[in-house]
C-alpha cells in the first residue's frame, strides 16, 4: 500500500478534527470528569452545597481559557451557574 497525497491530506484533516476536538473538551472526556467531582464532591454542589440532581449539573471551569481538567473545574448546580454568569454578565467579566 503506498501512501498517496489524498491520504496524507486526509490523515492530516483528521488529525486537526481531533486537536480542535480537543479543545473544546470530548463529550465524554466531560462526563468522566463530571462523575469524578461529584464523588469527591460527595454530590453536593461546590458553591451552595446543595444535594446535585442526577442530571442538569453544570461543570464550571474557574479560567474558562484552562479548559475542562481536574483543578480547573468545579461541578455546580444549574442555580448556581445562572447566578454565576448574570454575575459575569453584570462585572463584564472582570474578577470580583
Ligand atoms: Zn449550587
Amino acid at each position: 500500500m503506498t501512501t498517496t497525497c489524498t491520504g496524507r491530506y486526509a490523515l492530516r484533516r483528521k488529525l486537526y478534527k481531533e486537536l480542535s476536538y480537543d479543545e473544546r473538551g470530548k463529550p465524554m472526556h466531560r462526563r468522566a470528569l463530571k462523575a469524578k467531582k461529584r464523588a469527591m464532591q460527595n454530590s453536593l454542589c461546590a458553591l451552595c452545597a446543595d444535594l446535585l440532581p442526577e442530571k442538569d449539573v453544570v461543570l464550571d471551569r474557574f479560567e474558562a481559557k484552562n479548559g475542562y481538567t481536574m483543578v480547573n473545574t468545579q461541578l455546580i448546580c444549574r442555580a448556581c451557574d445562572t447566578v454565576k454568569q448574570e454575575r459575569l454578565r453584570f462585572t463584564d467579566g472582570a474578577p470580583l
